[in-house]
């Protein structure tokens, strides 16, 4: 398992640092934009096509280090696809990172992308890693307009409000919220599991403390409930405090490990 987590790691990083196939290609067949406002990620992806196959694809954009890595391996994954083959590695990646299927890292038809399969645990960054996914079957589908990974939620209510704007104004104040020990926010740390807002204004939030003997156990999920109910457009919020997955300093973002001293 630890051989895994580094594995994951040291490809997730390489790949952040130094993404393949990035760039505009000019003139292109296709082209989208896409937008994760949970994280701030955005991307413009470009892809030109030969026949079937895909003869040259690219992407630009700023993103966090998930959402950059996994368009940078995707675009490595899908150089000379197949329609055909698109789409079947966009629903094996889409079933693993959601968790509703379980890859091993090599196996096909997903190859080196299995390696985003810890994402499963982290519903937060699910979007980050889908991102690019998203992008380019918009692109392929020959979408002029800015996505949004909106699509991914689960929410069967039509909406009345938006609930992707509402939880980026949620994921804003978790950003505002602190152990008193750690100087790092609790949504960098990695404590938030899930945030999930409904169309009537209503937010569930499931979050971790660093260990059930942690002194803020008792005060830091009423107070972040307090903020997130004072949200305009929050009708009503309730947190919910889970010990599963344990949490763990590799569920930090990078920005908190780099500021933490890890890296
Ligand atoms: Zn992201």
């Amino acid at each position: 398992m630890t051989d895994l987590r580094d594995l994951y790691q040291e490809v997730i990083l390489d790949h952040s640092k130094n993404p393949r196939h990035s760039g505009t290609l000019n003139p292109a067949q296709f082209s989208a934009d896409g937008h994760n406002p949970l994280c701030g990620d955005k991307l413009h992806l470009t892809l030109n096509m030969e026949g079937d196959r895909v003869s040259d694809l690219r992407f630009d954009g700023s993103g966090c280090a998930i959402s950059t890595a996994s368009a940078s391996m995707m675009c490595q994954a899908l150089k000379g696809a197949t329609l055909d083959e698109i789409q079947s590695k966009f629903s094996a990646f889409h079933q693993m990172v959601t968790g509703e299927a379980e890859f091993d890292v090599g196996s096909p038809p997903l190859g080196k992308l299995a390696i985003f399969a810890g994402v499963a645990k982290f519903p937060v960054r699910v979007k980050c890693a889908t991102l690019a996914w998203h992008t380019l079957r918009a692109a392929l589908d020959r979408g002029e307009q800015p996505i949004s990974t909106e699509g991914d939620d689960d929410m069967s209510a039509p909406a009345q409000l938006n609930t992707t704007e509402l939880e980026s104004s949620v994921v804003d104040v978790l950003k505002t919220c602190y152990d008193p020990e750690i100087p790092v926010d609790i949504y960098e740390l990695g404590l938030i599991y899930t945030v999930k807002a409904r169309a009537d204004g209503h937010v569930d939030i499931q979050m971790t403390l660093t260990s059930p003997a942690c002194p803020v156990a008792g005060t830091l999920p009423g107070e972040v409930e307090a903020k997130v109910r004072a949200l305009k457009n929050v009708s009503s919020a309730q947190v919910e405090l889970v010990w599963d997955p344990p949490w763990d300093k590799e569920m930090m973002s990078e920005a908190a490990q780099v500021k933490l001293g890890f890296f």
